[in-house]
């Protein structure tokens, strides 16, 4: 964590040993195992690339991207909604913007959520009258842009004039001690009083009249409800089946005004505001500490100097200048980064720079890539680096004159000169053993125990795996995929399998000593599927048959990890595994595992041990995988307990991916799995990398989380990476930092391409520093922020008591508030609450990851769904943690049937559903299709073709295909909501005041949840009453 760190020292938090190149990574396989092998100055030194000294070959001129680089088309307006200081003299630069200027109308995709480009002035005005008014009703009081002390105030007319939120908590006494529940934290359960006029029109529908439903009770799994309900109108008393036993929570005595759930910073107005004022727009990323839009406002980006946003997006654009400032303010600073993150067809994919056999141009210094932040001085002979201010020659053949304003005249020319993101080719130097890399590998490793013979799953997978097979991922100008397969079975023992495309039948090979496995065949293990497709479908087809009859229900898991490991080394290749994976492997083998699931272990100290993997030997068997660039996919289908600790910690390490079907039946379950494997197979993703994170003087990189493996401090090892998987880092001071030459960050990835290609991703973005806190409170990113305080505590949680963790998250949360409002905000009563407007819905993001499986230890949640979760979490990029912790819930029943848009999402909370409404509710792992009691008839006719609500069978996962307007709406919005999800959600169909509508209550994050989470409304008095005693 940041500056008041967690109790044990992170273990990446030595000093930085001196910057090496990744050129001196490369040497034989073994060495990269070597701890500190970059610490040795003389063997990265002597291996780097000297450009400068190398004989050039490469004519002037000759950096080729793909593709010409286009003349000059327009002038790029600027979107700078930001009030932060904007570098001046800043061009747009000459490429070719994939949109005609002036227009982002009619070319934008047809994904596009926005529905509104009108007039965004009037929409944000509007918006701010509303809220002002609602504000004004809840002495909760909008201050203007004066409020705060900042030297860099803005009077940008599209700013909203909301810069912080204030609203009268009384803290203190008022609020009664925290009820003993298995937080600790926030779990009072009647609202403090609060001044508030009745009467306030909210935007969200009236409560709605819940009856209680005689004899229901919950079902297992369930805890009855313990306090009231969080944020309620006043008068209405709730009453929900099972939920409310009239614990000691119930309110006596005459009705208390309740909080309006309005009154306070809503999210979804947070997210509406932010697509009506730049939603639909361009966003061009020319200027150093910009705060680009939220991740759920949908725009078009032009890089023109800064990565995107997609690439990187940060908790704050504005560094404080000193480490005091930053330990004051306690906000992390960090970075998410998704290098491979997939852009949409209308944004440029990256240029590919290629600098001959010189290699990439580098700093001598610090090994920085040449990018926009190098000075060019001189008359151009000679650049300053921008990251160690180290003085460089330029190599004769990249010699270019500076024009009037000391700039190089092929500026617009060089995407490493102009742009944020771009590729390099890379030489032999960033090869394995100065060899170029052979294309990847994909081995399928099928369980075939009796039970997933018996289910069907293993001839699902091969029949599905014969089609999959032609979508295997390849080089745009390449006609098929350069990616060789090969196909593995196993249970207590392996079956290798020889399809080489000149036999008339596949062979089977057994290797039946899992203790020492070795690989019994070379050639024609892994093919070319073009080539050898007769054999591979001809073995799909008999898979199956051949083990119909088995008896054998033990498995082996760890040695079929070391299998694929050592059939990819052998071929001297990188690639990924596939395994399909039902059970706890008790097969005696290494990594064998017993189930030592223990809910004794739930709020105790020892609770964390359940996330640790059982046995160390899955920890050596993931460095070993990095280091021949394996990743390893795992598609897990348990019945019971499978220990995800243990079985998911080498997906985790080498950057693959883990999928968890429940109880899977063929017939309910089966699209979503295929559909996850289908993606996955066709993903874009880069191979055997390793990524490095340099910085400005003055600060550096000093934490990691993600999917990642790291052998020192500064590498970041990635057997593979996706479009989907993210890096969080965290940087901290180790000296002042410098207003006028801000921070700087350079993310590098080296890594194979799908054909085989050694390449450099490069992404470079600035941001601003400032000796005003509220600069650094102005230009925070709240997304970002969660995103960063979800990894750290998940990673916490393996070394930390869970309460600590859920502490310390408090206590930050507290403490970045308090010291707004001790430095930044104008003087006001102590019982007024204040939060920046950069943060307004921090406090109930917070509260969601608070109240998240993974850090709630209760006994119905099973520890492999916290396990799992804890898994896919750290490796989120900013858009999957916003969606996964705070949940979209749409409203269906009022739809424009005409309009191509996806209504507007409203706040998760009981309060906004509604007898006659429905509602889809999605997190990006689940789906929910929720129905009232009173939902219009023509509605369900039209999903479901039956007449009326009784008829409505909650079995299926499925919406039928209809042709009425209803059904292909739906459906529709259904599809978008998922398209740009790496998970498959399969959608649950919940009716109002039955069963499933338990689980569904769950992902209502505003209100109190059933697992003793506290209400939006009681965690913020909480933190309110924390900020009033650091303040006292
Ligand atoms: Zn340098």
């Amino acid at each position: 964590m940041s500056q008041q760190g967690y109790v044990t020292a992170p273990p990446y938090s030595q000093s930085q040993p001196r910057m090496g190149g990744f050129s001196a990574g490369f040497g034989p396989p073994n060495s990269s195992l070597h701890y500190g092998h970059y610490g040795d100055p003389n063997s990265s030194h002597a291996a780097a690339p000297q450009p400068g000294l190398s004989k050039s070959t490469v004519p002037l001129g000759s950096s080729a991207p793909l593709g010409p680089l286009p003349p000059a088309t327009h002038q790029v307006s600027q979107n700078n909604f930001q009030s932060g200081p904007s570098a001046a003299g800043q061009q747009p630069h000459r490429f070719q913007s994939p949109l005609p200027p002036n227009n982002t109308g009619p070319s934008y995709p047809p994904g596009s959520h926005q529905s509104q480009p009108a007039s965004p002035n009037t929409v944000s005005t509007s918006c701010t009258t509303q809220l002002a008014n609602q504000l004004n009703s809840m002495q909760i009081n909008s201050y203007g842009p004066g409020a705060i002390q900042s030297s860099h105030t803005s009077g940008h007319p599209q700013q909203l004039p909301l810069t912080q939120h204030q609203m009268t908590l009384q803290p203190g006494p008022q609020i009664p001690p925290p009820a003993n529940n298995f937080s600790g934290l926030c779990a009072q359960s009647s609202l403090p009083s609060i001044a508030r006029q009745d009467g306030i029109p909210g935007s969200g529908l009236p409560n709605p009249n819940l009856q209680q439903l005689p004899g229901q009770t919950p079902g297992p799994g369930y805890h009855p409800q313990q306090a009231n309900y969080g944020p309620q109108m006043a008068g209405s008393q709730l009453s929900y089946p099972g939920a409310f036993p009239g614990g000691p929570a119930q309110l006596s005595g005459p009705p208390q005004k309740k909080l309006d759930p309005d009154s306070i910073p809503s999210p979804i107005q947070v997210i509406e505001n932010d697509k009506a004022s730049r939603g639909g727009q361009m966003y061009a990323t020319n200027t150093r500490g910009q705060v680009p839009p939220l991740v759920t406002t949908d725009c078009l980006i032009q890089d023109q100097g800064h990565a995107s946003p997609r690439y990187i997006r940060c908790t704050t654009y504005c560094f404080p200048s000193s480490s005091d400032m930053a330990k004051q303010a306690r906000i992390p600073l960090a970075a998410v980064i998704q290098p491979f993150a997939i852009v949409p067809q209308n944004e440029t994919p990256l240029y590919v720079v290629n600098h001959g056999e010189t290699g990439p141009i580098r700093c001598n210094r610090c090994k920085a890539y040449m990018c926009p932040f190098m000075q060019f001085i001189e008359g151009g002979r000679r650049y300053q680096c921008g990251f160690c201010n180290c003085i460089n020659e330029v190599p004769p053949f990249f010699f270019q004159h500076l024009d009037h304003i000391g700039r190089r005249v092929d500026h617009y020319e060089r995407p490493e000169l102009s742009l944020g993101s771009y590729e390099y080719v890379a030489t032999l130097d960033y090869c394995r053993n100065n060899k170029p890399p052979n294309p990847p590998a994909y081995i399928f490793m099928i369980d075939v125990s009796y039970r997933n013979i018996n289910s069907g799953l293993v001839k699902l997978i091969c029949d599905e795996l014969k089609t999959l097979l032609d979508k295997l991922p390849r080089e745009e100008q390449e006609e098929s995929s350069a990616i060789r397969v090969g196909f593995v079975t196993y249970n207590k023992v392996l079956h290798f399998f020889n399809v080489k495309s000149n036999l008339a039948q596949p062979q089977m090979m057994v290797v039946s000593d899992v203790g020492e496995v070795f690989v019994p065949l070379l050639d024609g293990f892994l093919v070319n599927f073009q080539e050898s497709r007769s054999v591979v479908n001809n073995l799909l087809d008999q898979i199956p048959e051949m083990f119909a009859d088995t008896n054998e229900s033990e498995t082996i898991f760890a040695p079929v990890i070391q299998a694929g490991m050592e059939a990819l080394k052998a071929a001297e290749c990188a690639g990924k595994l596939f395994i399909f994976h039902s059970s706890l492997p008790t097969a005696e083998a290494p990594g064998k595992l017993r189930n030592r699931d223990d809910k004794k272990l739930l709020n105790t100290d020892k609770e964390k041990t359940l996330f640790q993997p059982q046995v160390n030997s899955y920890e050596s068997l993931a460095r070993d995988c990095v280091a021949n660039g394996c990743c390893v996919n795992l598609f897990l289908f348990p019945n019971q307990y499978v220990d995800i600790a243990s079985l998911g910690l080498v997906t985790m390490y080498t950057g693959g991916t883990l999928y968890k079907y429940n109880n899977f039946q063929l017939n309910s379950d089966s699209p979503q799995f295929l559909t996850d494997l289908r993606r996955d197979i066709e993903k874009k993703t880069a191979f055997d990398a390793i990524m490095r994170v340099r910085t400005s003087t003055g600060f550096r990189a000093t934490d990691f989380f993600g999917a990642i493996y790291m052998n020192n401090t500064t590498d970041v090892e990635m057997a593979a990476v996706d479009c989907d998987k993210a890096v969080t880092v965290e940087f901290k001071h180790d000296d002042k930092l410098n207003e006028d030459s801000g921070a700087l960050i350079q993310c590098a990835v080296l890594y194979t391409s799908v054909s085989g290609q050694r390449r450099l991703r490069i992404h470079n973005i600035g941001l601003n520093c400032s000796t005003q806190l509220a600069d650094v409170y102005k230009t925070c990113e709240t997304d970002a922020l969660i995103n960063f305080f979800a990894k750290s505590a998940f990673k916490a949680i393996l070394s930390q008591p869970l309460k600590v963790v859920r502490e310390i998250l408090v206590s930050q949360t507290a403490h970045m508030l308090a010291c707004y409002r001790k430095n930044c905000a104008s003087p006001s009563a102590v019982s007024q609450l204040i939060l920046p407007d950069a943060m307004k819905v921090l406090p109930v993001y917070m509260n969601c990851l608070l109240k998240s499986t993974v850090l709630t230890g209760r006994p119905e949640i099973p520890t492999d769904e916290r396990a799992y979760h804890r898994q896919l979490v750290m490796s989120m990029g900013v858009a999957d943690t916003q969606l996964f912790f705070y949940p979209q819930l749409l409203p269906l029943h009022n739809l424009d049937l005409k309009s191509d848009t996806v209504p507007a999402a409203v706040r998760c909370s009981e309060e906004r559903l509604s007898e006659g409404g429905a509602f889809i509710l999605a997190n990006g792992l689940s789906m929910f299709l929720w129905l009232g009691v009173s939902t219009p008839p023509e509605l369900i006719q039209g999903l479901f073709n039956v007449p009326s609500f009784a008829h409505i069978s909650a079995e299926a996962t499925l919406l039928p295909d209809l042709a009425n307007p209803y059904s292909k709406k739906i459906k529709s919005i259904v599809e978008r909501i998922q398209s740009q999800k790496p998970y498959t959600m399969k959608l649950m169909i919940v009716k109002q005041r039955e069963q499933p509508e338990m689980l569904f209550r769950q992902f209502l994050v505003e209100d109190k949840s059933i697992h003793g989470g506290a209400s939006y409304v009681d965690f913020l008095c909480c933190v309110h009453k924390e900020i009033c005693q650091l303040l006292n």
